[in-house]
């Protein structure tokens, strides 16, 4: 009996399937009915059994509370079973990657997908604990399992934020590989990162936070530390992080897309309203600080890196806390005294407002940058020191889920165009490896006709007409290009596609319930309304030159290699941030598609963040968005389930005279002979080269029930 309270074989938790129901959904008698898949997962859930099958694929709801399910214990008994002798886990997932690796030598990936707060980091957490404990070590590997585990706290001090859905939430994609030799024990690992959502270094919405790092810092730093950065153990000095209160705020004022202007009777200001929320209960700070501190020192940096590092993170409050004011020219200057001499430079002729967004520009290209170096900086001191005779990898991939806000920007837009991606993958990698296995078993089989969600990734990443070459095109154009004219050129070109609309209708009439600055993708997850608000400014991404000069000028050295003097040279305009992220994609499309993929699907069971609530029509929609009852449906299409011959009569051979206690003839012709004589009708299976397929999970029941009873 596992410490869930289940028999933890298949089989008996087939017994138990009134209560806790089934453990794998091609099992559910009902497999169309989504009613029927509900109701699993819910009885499930409250018998705290997160994890389910749809064949190989995990599905995974979010407790959110400990359950004692990740012990050693656990992990042993995960060791080497097959995937469906034990209730599903993720470390079962994790232990058939790792032995399909070892067994086939065949690159493996676990690609872990689901919304934001429904549990992708923890899953990718728990298999590399599982690696770390059960892979076999010696000295040199205990460093590289150690610095694999530590690069965790150290990517989400600076790279997670608390946001409304999420305390912890990831602001960054992340795609790690580790590196097995031909022991099966880890010698190293690498990570690709994507799309930093550096934008929240200068501004978060109401009730979100800044990354991590800057409050673990002030809150966690040493006094002497602190003193050396110029900064003070109060997060509502600095307005990036949260803007305190100012009287002459009230006098004059107007808000105009999230940003505050203010008028004082001295000088003008110019500030945006920021998270307001230094202090999260769930987050400790000042103990998260000694982690990090911690972790950074077993990844090898030393002393005056953190010291550089740090720096750099206190100069970002420290920027953002320049003010300016107006002259009568219109010319901005800064009106704030602060010690960092460099941003002087800063009085070029701009208006109060470029003057601002310059700020910004630096503070989020400054931050965007360092986080690089960071995984950089990982990368090396995970990269494998020998040369290698042989080695496979597991890639982990832990990337932003489909996210939709009541306000959705440039950012929101990648990430959904992302999700779209990977559905794609996903999509052809099932269905493609389902129909490979009845293909190199040698059975006929009826397709499934499913949705392709690739007409929506060609929107969105087509040469020349989609969205974002017309995006690029706009950001490219001299002149009066906007965001306006990119909406109104969005309109001209795929007005007409059937996953886009904008306010305007074929007739020239306006659609009354979209903004004038908004156009509405319908994604294979479900519809979001993009503001295209920012999308030109943020998709440049530029820097003025001089501030990239001052960079290069800099004694920090992180700074001197985050801003590389060839940049200077180089005359040629930097590619867009969205086509930067576009090439990314097909090149982790590329990576994924050339290894064996394992699934995680992860749920969120609320938005409370709340133990043992099962909301129903939020888990339905996700069930319906991760595409589950498809998945379900094309696993259920041809046969229910599948078993090597062996495996098959090394379990039912007692039920039958000529195979008990064993057959001597071939595998075949002993579950041939064992079938009929348990009655199975011809439609009920067939036999493939080195399995048989059964057609329906009830005959499985019969002949469980028959091992029962017997
Ligand atoms: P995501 O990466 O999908 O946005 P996280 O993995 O950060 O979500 O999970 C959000 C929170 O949910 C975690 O901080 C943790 O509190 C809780 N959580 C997620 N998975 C588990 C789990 N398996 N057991 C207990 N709590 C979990
Ligand atoms: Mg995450």
């Amino acid at each position: 009996v596992g410490s869930d309270g289940v028999r933890i074989t298949m089989e008996s938790a087939l017994t138990a399937r009134d209560r806790v129901g089934v453990q794998d959904f091609v099992l559910l008698e009902n497999h169309t009915s989504e009613a029927a898949f509900m109701e699993n997962l819910r009885k499930r859930f409250k018998e705290n059994l997160i994890y389910t099958y749809i064949g190989s694929v995990l599905v995974s709801v979010n407790p959110y509370k400990d359950l004692e399910i990740y012990t050693k214990n656990h992990m042993e008994r995960y060791r080497g079973v097959n995937f469906y002798e034990v209730s599903p886990h993720i470390y079962a997932v994790s232990d058939n990657s790792y032995r399909s690796m070892r067994t086939e030598r065949k690159d493996q990936c676990i690609l872990i997908s689901g919304e934001s707060g429904a549990g992708k980091t923890e899953a990718s957490k728990k298999i590399l604990q599982y690696y770390a404990v059960t892979c076999p070590a010696s000295d040199q590997v205990e460093t590289v399992k150690d610095r694999l585990l530590q690069s965790n706290p150290v990517l989400e001090a600076f790279g997670n934020a608390k946001t409304l859905r999420n305390d912890n939430s990831s602001r960054f994609g992340k795609y790690m590989d580790i590196q097995f030799d031909f022991k099966g024990a880890p010698v190293g690992g690498h990570i690709l990162n994507y799309l930093l959502e550096k934008s929240r270094v200068v501004h978060q919405n109401h009730g979100e936070r800044n990354f991590h790092i800057f409050y673990q810092l002030i809150e966690g730093g040493e006094e002497d530390l602190l003193r050396r950065l110029g900064l003070e153990r109060n997060p509502q000095q600095y307005q990036y992080l949260v803007k305190v209160g100012d009287t002459r705020a009230s006098l004059y004022g107007w808000v105009w897309n999230g940003t505050l202007f203010t008028f004082g009777p001295e000088s003008v200001q110019l500030f945006v309203a920021q998270g307001n929320c230094p202090k999260v209960s769930s987050i400790n700070d000042r103990s998260d600080w000694k982690v990090v501190r911690k972790a950074l020192s077993v990844i090898g940096f030393n002393e005056d890196e953190v010291e550089e590092l740090l720096n750099i993170i206190a100069s970002v409050l420290h920027l953002g806390n320049i003010q300016y004011g107006g002259e009568d020219s219109g010319n901005a200057y800064i009106t704030t005294d602060t010690q960092i001499k460099y941003l002087a430079r800063l009085k070029s002729p701009l208006n109060l407002e470029q003057a601002a967004s310059a700020r910004d520009a630096l503070s989020k290209a400054v931050y965007g940058r360092t986080f690089t170096w960071l995984v950089n900086k990982i990368n090396v001191s995970l990269a494998y020191k020998d040369s290698p005779l042989w080695m496979c990898v597991i890639g982990l991939l832990d990337i932003y889920g489909f996210e939709v806000f009541q306000h959705n920007s440039f950012e929101q837009f990648c990430i959904n165009y992302c999700n779209e991606k990977l559905q794609q993958l996903f999509i052809e990698l099932t269905l493609k490896s389902e129909q490979d296995e009845y293909e190199a078993e040698g059975i006929t089989w009826e397709p499934v006709q499913y949705f392709n969600n690739k007409i929506i990734c060609d929107l969105v990443e087509e040469k020349f007409k989609g969205i974002i070459s017309i995006l690029d095109e706009e950001c490219l154009r001299p002149g009066d290009a906007s965001d306006f004219t990119f909406l109104e050129k969005l309109e001209n070109t795929v007005g007409g596609h059937a996953h886009l609309t904008t306010h305007k209708l074929a007739d020239g009439k306006t659609r009354k319930v979209m903004g004038r600055e908004e156009f509405r993708l319908l994604h294979y997850a479900g519809e979001v309304n993009y503001n295209v608000n920012g999308f030109l400014d943020k998709n440049n991404d530029l820097l003025f030159r001089n501030l990239k000069e001052v960079m290069c000028m800099s004694n920090n050295k992180i700074l001197t290699q985050c801003f590389d003097r060839a940049e200077l040279k180089d005359s040629k305009r930097p590619e867009t941030a969205a086509t930067q992220f576009k090439t990314s994609l097909a090149k982790l499309m590329e990576i994924l598609m050339s290894k064996e993929p394992s699934y995680v699907r992860c749920i969120k069971p609320n938005d409370a963040k709340q133990a043992g609530r099962f909301d129903e029509v939020l888990i339905r929609h996700q069930v319906k968005y991760l595409g589950l009852m498809e998945n379900l449906r094309v696993r259920r299409a041809g046969f229910a389930y599948r078993r090597h011959y062996e495996t098959f009569l090394q379990r039912y051979k007692s039920l039958c005279p000529e195979t008990w206690p064993s057959w001597q003839g071939k595998l075949a012709d002993g579950v041939s002979t064992l079938v009929k004589h348990l009655g199975y009708k011809p439609e009920e299976y067939k036999l493939g080269r080195s399995k048989i397929f059964i057609r329906f999970p009830k005959t499985l029941f019969a002949t469980e029930d028959a091992l029962e009873t017997r």
